[in-house]
């Protein structure tokens, strides 16, 4: 083991600098606990309190305590994500990323549809005619503008759409009124939500994350239960959250998407060796194993985050 703190034993809590300024956050915290399965990841955002923890906190103990049910499949397509830059610089990371798949951030505050569109249209011309592109809105259109932007944007041939509108009812207007499949993302963030998208008819597709629904088996449960298929997201974990992700991708009896889980370059840096970064625009399913020199440069004393996973835990 190199120079650095040497950890003996869970829990340990990290702080790692984002690369890209996700959330309004400029690092990512959370807390690793190790338990006879292995290294489970305990990491809501900051603001969540201690009754939504509670399922991010059961993600990270099925991970240390159980592990996860068997994978059906070696290797999980993901997408390359294009945040709200120029359509030079769209194109670029599209062709770095080697991804056949991009989602495309939309509807940026303080730029107009005319960005989004170069935008959109630059990610086409890098992908060529066999790439899918989604875009992402983040909730950011009313119905009209849903409409009419996702209208304009289809000539590109888009995917799908991802939460084009703030609420499940502007979501269901949205989907009764355009040909572009409607993907739900911030509307699910318990466990309960998935099935009143389903409910709502407001999406053909489901974004789901490990730990905000409370693990992998957890998860396998809402989108069986909701019966749309899932697209599996990170919350930008280290590579030890991002495993449980790739554990729930590669377990789920279908699997129709590229997922969101090509997210380690946000981070700048991960707990373990070999992290979980895609090759060719697929992640293999592995479970990387922590790594104390490595992640010695991250651990921070932190008696508040201990505090938080207790809260969770009660
Ligand atoms: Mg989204």
């Amino acid at each position: 083991m190199s120079a650095g703190r040497v950890v003996e034993r869970s829990p340990v809590v990290f702080r790692i600098p984002m690369t890209t300024r996700f959330r309004g956050q400029t690092v990512r915290e959370g807390v690793l606990i190790e338990g006879p399965a292995g290294w489970g990841e305990f990491s809501p955002f900051p603001e969540y309190g201690p009754r939504e923890s509670a399922r991010w906190l059961a993600c990270a103990r099925e991970a240390a305590s159980e592990g996860w049910p068997a994978p059906v499949r070696a290797s999980i397509p993901v997408n390359t994500t294009v945040p709200a830059v120029g359509p030079e610089q769209a194109h670029a990371m599209v062709r770095r990323s080697g991804c056949a798949t991009a989602k495309v951030k939309v509807a940026e505050r303080g730029q107009g549809f005319a960005d989004d569109l170069a935008r959109v249209e630059a990610v086409r011309d890098a992908l060529g005619p066999a790439g899918k592109v989604r875009v992402d809105a983040n909730g950011a259109w009313d119905v009209a503008e849903a409409l009419r932007n996702l209208k304009e944007l289809d000539r590109f041939d888009l995917e799908y759409a991802e939460q084009p509108c703030a609420t499940l009812a502007e979501l269901a207007r949205v989907r009764r009124g355009c040909d572009v499949p409607i993907a739900a993302d911030e509307s699910i963030r318990r466990a309960e939500d998935p099935l009143q998208v389903r409910a709502a008819e407001a999406a053909d597709i489901a974004v789901v994350k490990v730990q905000p629904l409370g693990g992998v088996r957890a998860a396998l449960r809402v989108v069986e239960a909701c019966g749309l298929p899932a697209v599996v997201s990170s919350a930008v974990e280290t590579s030890v959250g991002l495993a449980a992700g790739v554990a729930l991708a590669a377990c789920l009896p279908e699997l129709p998407y590229a997922c969101g889980l090509g997210t380690m370059s946000l981070l700048s840096g991960d707990v373990v060796t070999d992290s979980l970064v895609p090759v060719s625009g697929a992640l293999e399913v592995r479970r990387p194993a922590v790594d104390f020199s490595v992640m010695s440069a991250f651990i921070v004393d932190s008696p508040s985050w201990l505090r938080r996973m207790q809260e969770a835990a009660s």
